[in-house]
């Protein structure tokens, strides 16, 4: 579909919405508004949650009332981007990593897996592969990796951008000022920044800062907006010391940060860093289909996915590290169905937004995680491209789905169960219809009215 087609698409879906829509951006404290519903259904409810009201719907294990909220976060999605879901072509270009991050398997201090960087010539064989699956739009991800400079990741996206049609997304963590202007003027379209959590102490406990300077994600966020970016965020479920209110106040942030992408999925210990190694003992739980009440990623907080393997020596925290945090009386589980939740909520608060149903939900249930992320809120998915011989290697949590599998078996399986859901796969670039409703001139100039 061409982008004026997507345009008019869009400015139809646009004026379906209620003129009291989900104005941007929102000032932090300013109450959550969502749109008001123009059909059939309503959503009196969820207009203006507040904090208490999103922790009771994350506290919730009714399930007529669970499927009440599917439903209803179901017909948002419809309603709101329709029934296309966009697929994104993940390329994990790089295994390198800086970081500390207590969480994340590609820390530094993992030795345990064998580093690598694709050529810039690898990257452009899996862009080239995404074209002609009709994917429209690449995902650069890689670890904290000062190894890729700016002038290489500028080769890169330039190429890119002048070779293929695609939309081009970076995730390469948190860089300088200079090299993010320096890509989006190459041609860079969207960027990915989780905040991981919004809780701040907590934050810094998983998430150590490089070189003694401390990270503040939501700032880069706004950066990135104002570069012009579409931007994505997000947090992992379930992470150790993370409570209710937590996650709540997570979920407001989505809608104040005025988010055209918002990704998330269950904490997955891993055992090669220090919230793996403090969690309990490798334990396979498989989860039973639909991740109703009971069903989770595992028993615990900090259980291990479904499917899970063993590993290589764990590797003990460094003295270094600080203290992994420990699971609080209000803590949340890293469960399936807590996913489901967060994801329909988030389609609620934040109903134009784009929201993938993660691998993080494909990993716990293999069977139908993907399907059920795409029937409670979610409308992208993200195949990987990454050649088989490097995806190993990138194991951020572990058993992750789809592991081992080539990037034409990735296709051919998500293309299949995206069919068998009756919804159909999205063409042209998915771009984000939060973001045309508002373009990035229009919010700064809101911005700066007082
Ligand atoms: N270096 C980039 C990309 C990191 S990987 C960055 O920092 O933005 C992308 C995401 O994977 C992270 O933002 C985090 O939310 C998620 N992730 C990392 N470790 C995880 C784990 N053990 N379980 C679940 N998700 C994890």
């Amino acid at each position: 579909m061409t982008r004026a087609r997507d345009r008019r698409r869009y400015a139809r879906a646009i004026s379906a919405l209620a003129s009291d829509g989900p104005r941007c951006p929102r000032r932090r404290g300013e109450r959550v508004v969502t749109f008001r519903a123009t059909g059939p259904w309503t959503l009196e409810r969820v207009r203006g949650m507040n904090v208490k009201e999103i922790t009771r719907w994350l506290r919730e294990d009714d399930d007529a009332r669970l499927d009440e909220l599917w439903r209803e976060a179901d017909d948002v999605r419809r309603r709101s981007v329709g029934d296309a879901v966009h697929l994104r072509g993940l390329i994990e270009f790089s295994n390198h990593c800086g970081r500390l991050c207590l969480y994340c398997g590609l820390r530094v201090e993992n030795r345990a897996i064998d580093r690598y960087r694709m050529s810039a010539d690898e990257v452009l064989d899996c862009a080239r592969q995404a074209v002609e699956f009709g994917y429209g739009t690449v995902v650069l991800q890689s670890g904290e990796d000062l190894g890729t400079t700016r002038e290489w990741l500028v080769d890169v996206v330039r190429r890119m951008k002048a070779e293929t049609p695609l939309a081009v997304t970076l995730s390469v963590g948190e860089r300088s000022l200079d090299d993010l202007r320096a890509w989006r003027a190459a041609g860079a379209d969207r960027y990915l920044l989780r905040f991981e959590t919004s809780n701040r102490t907590l934050f810094e406990r998983i998430h150590p800062p490089r070189d003694g300077r401390p990270s503040d994600r939501p700032a880069m966020l706004r950066q990135l907006r104002d570069l012009g970016y579409e931007v994505g965020s997000g947090v992992m479920i379930g992470i150790p010391g993370q409570t209710y209110a937590d996650l709540a106040r997570d979920l407001e942030w989505f809608a104040e940060l005025d988010l055209d992408m918002i990704g998330v999925g269950p904490f997955l210990p891993h055992p090669a860093t220090p919230l793996g190694a403090a969690a309990a003992p490798a334990s396979v739980v498989a989860s039973a289909p639909g991740g109703r009440r009971g069903t989770s990623a595992g028993s615990s907080a900090t259980a291990s996915p479904a499917g899970g393997r063993r590993y290589g020596p764990v590797v003990p925290p460094t003295s270094e590290d600080p203290p992994p945090p420990a699971a609080t009386s209000g803590q949340v589980p890293n469960t399936e169905l807590m996913t489901y939740k967060v994801i329909a909520l988030a389609r609620l608060l934040c109903p134009l937004a784009n929201i993938p149903s993660t691998t993080a939900l494909a990993t716990v249930n293999r069977a139908e995680g993907r399907e059920l992320g795409l029937r409670r809120g979610a409308n992208v998915v993200m195949p990987n491209l990454t050649p088989a011989v490097y995806r190993r290697q990138y194991e951020i949590y572990p058993a992750k789905a789809c592991i081992s599998e080539e990037a034409d078996a990735c296709h051919h399986c998500l293309t299949q169960r995206i069919a068998a859901l009756g919804r159909s796969v999205g063409s042209g670039r998915g771009d984000s219809l939060n973001r045309l409703r508002c373009p990035a001139g229009a919010r700064i100039a809101r911005e700066a009215t007082p």
